[in-house]
């Protein structure tokens, strides 16, 4: 894969002569979810904030993102397994040279506590994360943590899905990883301009730009299905990484038939010893940021976008009308941070979090927003996986899939973790949604069967 800046800029130029009825002509062309061409998603980025086309973005994002996932979404919580790194990414509390911070590779022990920990609150699915530097046996440090994680258990409940966030692997890394049963493979680009990429990025493994961009070909070659992109925001100008970025969506799904599962969209957050991250290059304001949200949905409506605990808890609820389809909750980004105590928690931490409240209170708040908190995990067990996933999703039929799953997924949290109030509110708002979302009959009572199963007692039930 090659990324070539004037190609890039020339797309972004051109866009300039794109009148208000072409635009709005891209937007009924986005409403049939067979996503744009790199030229469209230029157009619709250019669109400037005082444009009142812009509210047509949002509205057309907003429908796509009913249309295709539903009042739904998924929850997740990143488990920092070590803080070591051997990389000067300038923008890092955990790069090599930075003294401000404490440094700690859990234990297995360690790890199983705080995975622990993670379930007791009634989460599900895990992202993994580390820095660049593992504290013995190498990456064997990570599989370990992988076998450790999944072997958890508080009665019933386990985590059931592991993403990933490390640094990238070689092919036969990756082929070694893919045995240990995990889910999407997560590895951000950070800019794609490969300048910019240089000056942030000064040593260690990661200053080499064309091995992190060439990570996910090694990926899909060593086997791998679900793989998850990303950009920080903040680091250069956004409408060239994300014109970078779909082209290189178009080289994977033209290469691999499989394009990315998830897009995460960081923006950059104040990180300690980090004055870069105090003052970002390319600063994105609130409505810059829902721009870009709401451009992804509409450009690649099959991907699923992941928002982050940096953001604020008013960015977050606007995040999830614009297309969101999954967000971290009650997370911590120091190792070790689920079980500390309150004068402890800030040691060692990656960045600052924009939402500090536990998962508990986030669900209160997406289920008075009337969606479905998910922490389903179906699709994955079931082999529903890269290109099956893209052929189920593509159609938009996540809604139909998904939806289901989601509800059982809570439902199981509301019995063994809500409190009453809680609990009340969530089956009230499942029974709403059952009514409203499922119009056949039979369909309807499958699911009321399963939920009286749930009721019962049976657990990680899925269609
Ligand atoms: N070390 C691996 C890597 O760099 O790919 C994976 C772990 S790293 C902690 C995960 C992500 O954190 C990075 O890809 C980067 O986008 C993000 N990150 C780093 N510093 C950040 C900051 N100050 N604010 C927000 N996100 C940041
Ligand atoms: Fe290390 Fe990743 Fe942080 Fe860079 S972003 S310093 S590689 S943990």
């Amino acid at each position: 894969m090659k990324i070539v800046e004037q190609e890039i800029n020339d797309i972004l130029h051109s866009s300039k002569k794109y009148s208000e009825k072409d635009i709005k002509n891209i937007f009924t062309k986005a409403k049939k979810l067979k996503g744009l061409n790199v030229e469209e998603v230029s157009a619709i980025l250019n669109i400037d904030d005082k444009n009142p086309l812009l509210k047509d973005l949002f509205q057309t994002a907003k429908e796509i993102k009913d249309t295709i996932y539903g009042n739904r979404l998924v929850l997740f919580a990143p488990l920092y397994v070590s803080n070591l790194c051997n990389n000067e990414c300038l923008y890092c509390a955990f790069r090599a040279s930075n003294k401000l911070i404490e440094r700690k590779a859990l234990s297995q022990q360690e790890i199983a506590d705080q995975a622990l920990a993670l379930i007791k609150q009634g989460h599900k699915r895990i992202l993994l994360v580390a820095g660049e530097s593992y504290p013995k046996d190498g990456l064997q440090y990570v599989f370990d943590s992988i076998k450790t994680i999944y072997a958890q258990k508080d009665g019933k409940n386990n985590i059931r899905r592991i993403n990933i966030n490390i640094a990238p692997l070689t092919e036969d890394e990756f082929k070694e990883l893919n045995k240990y049963n995990i889910g999407t493979f997560q590895l951000f680009q950070e800019t794609y301009h490969e300048p910019t990429y240089k000056k942030l990025h000064i040593a260690g493994p990661k200053s080499k730009y064309q091995f992190r961009l060439d990570a996910i070909d090694r990926a899909f070659k060593a086997g791998m299905q679900d793989i998850g992109i990303g950009i920080l925001f903040g680091l250069y100008d956004y409408k060239y990484e994300i014109i970078a970025m779909f082209k290189h969506i178009e080289y994977l799904e033209k290469k691999y038939g499989i394009g990315p599962h998830t897009v995460s969209v960081p923006r950059i957050e104040p990180a300690t010893g980090s004055d870069l991250s105090e003052n970002p290059p390319y600063p994105i304001d609130d409505l810059t940021f829902k721009k870009i949200i709401a451009c992804l949905r509409i450009a690649v409506p099959y991907t699923g976008i992941i928002l982050s605990t940096r953001e604020s808890e008013a960015m977050r609820r606007q995040a999830l009308e614009l297309g969101v389809s999954q967000i971290s909750a009650g997370s911590k980004t120091n190792p070790g941070g689920y079980e500390e105590d309150e004068e402890e928690k800030h040691t060692g931490e990656q960045f600052s979090l924009g939402d500090h409240r536990p998962l508990e209170k986030v669900i209160e708040d997406i289920v008075e927003h009337k969606h479905i908190p998910s922490f389903c995990t179906g699709c994955y067990r079931l082999g529903r996986v890269g290109k099956d996933f893209m052929d189920l999703a593509k159609p938009g039929l996540i809604k139909h899939h998904c939806l289901p799953n989601a509800i059982f997924s809570f439902a199981e949290y509301l019995l063994d973790y809500a409190d009453d109030i809680l609990q009340k509110k969530g089956f009230d708002l499942i029974n709403q949604v059952i009514e409203k979302e499922m119009l056949d009959e039979k369909f309807q009572a499958t699911i009321r069967k399963n939920i009286d199963e749930i009721k019962e007692g049976k657990r990680d039930v899925y269609l």
